[in-house]
């Protein structure tokens, strides 16, 4: 049996300088919980229904005087698509980890659907999210488990169908790993095929599409990509978006300016929201990011993403 069906899609997340070695975990969610040193509370019932996100009064500050969320209040509708822009360091990625419930707030509560994500298993929470982030694993299996690992009982077809629509599909096709494995059968990972950061992305593109999961999240999911592929992906993303919760991140802001409403943090906090044309009007921050990159890149952001 498959022991990739007991994963759920998270553990390719290496965010923060904590990365768990998921090349060598044969029971995802199990080594993670450790890694994390979070273990799901006895009677943690299941999330049945995502439903909307709520960041309540969340403190979150990694044990240091600086850095992490402070004081933190956001409520997301189901269904709605929330840009976050920010410089970086500003704490949008570790607002990210608090939804998955990679750690426990400070103070505070984040709720996903009603719950309190300490309330519910991890598994079930997280299989509610599909994610791609700016630096993603990948498992020492074939291609195709290391898409199909975002939904494990999904056919071939499904998987190859992901793959073309995260443009993967042709440099799939031409891999070959060291013992001669091609395509979809070929491994990658440490032992296996070495991919390029742009193309460990388009796996993890396709991992998200096959998950088709209710919650979307985007965290500088397409930075990797040079423009012309991020271009073509464009339209498959916002397909992906349809129907769904969406919290993306990105320092393109071209690429968010469309969203229902953009949040701009800064040292941990909400220093502006609103829609993209509200907050040009208002002059602030949004405005000045938006005024100096011309629907380019944040300076510092595109520093680090270099
Ligand atoms: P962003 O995604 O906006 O660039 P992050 O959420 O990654 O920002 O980080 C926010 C702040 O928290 C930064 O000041 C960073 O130094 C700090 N931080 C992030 N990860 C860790 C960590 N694992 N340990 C300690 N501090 C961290
Ligand atoms: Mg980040």
């Amino acid at each position: 049996a498959l022991r990739i069906a007991q994963m759920t899609g998270w553990v390719s997340f290496t965010m923060m300088g904590i990365y768990a070695n998921v090349g060598e975990v044969e029971d995802g969610m199990h080594t993670l919980s450790a890694a994390y040193g979070l273990t799901d509370r006895p009677g943690a019932t299941k999330l049945t229904r995502a439903g909307g996100i709520a960041f309540e009064d969340v403190t979150f500050t990694y044990g240091r005087r600086e850095g992490g969320i402070r004081d933190l209040t956001l409520r997301i509708a189901e269904g709605e698509k929330i840009g976050i822009v920010g410089a970086s360091g500003a704490g949008k990625s570790t607002l990210v980890a608090l939804l998955l419930r990679l750690y426990d707030v400070e103070k505070g509560t984040v709720r996903v659907g009603g719950s309190d994500v300490r309330e519910v298993t991890q598994e079930s929470l997280r299989g509610h999210v599909a994610m791609v982030t700016q630096e993603t694993a990948m498992f020492n299996r074939t291609a195709r488990d290391n898409i199909r690992y975002g939904r494990p009982q999904a056919s071939d077809e499904e998987v190859a169908a992901a793959a073309r629509r995260a443009e993967a599909h042709d440099f799939i096709l031409a891999m070959q790993d060291h013992k001669g494995n091609r395509g979809y059968d070929a491994f990658l990972g440490e032992r296996g095929v070495k991919l390029s950061g742009g193309q460990r992305q388009r796996i993890a593109l396709a991992r998200a599409f096959l998950k088709d999961a209710p919650i979307l999240v985007l965290d500088e999911a397409t930075s990797a990509l040079d423009s012309e592929v991020e271009a073509s992906i464009q339209r498959a993303l916002e397909d992906a978006m349809e129907g769904k919760t969406v919290i993306a991140i990105a320092h393109r802001l071209s690429t968010i300016a469309r969203m229902d409403r953009i949040v701009v943090m800064e040292d941990g906090r909400i220093v502006e929201e609103g829609a993209h044309d509200d907050l040009l009007a208002r002059g602030g921050v949004y405005a000045r990011y938006w005024n100096r990159q011309s629907g380019g890149f944040i300076p510092a952001d595109a520093a680090a993403a270099e």
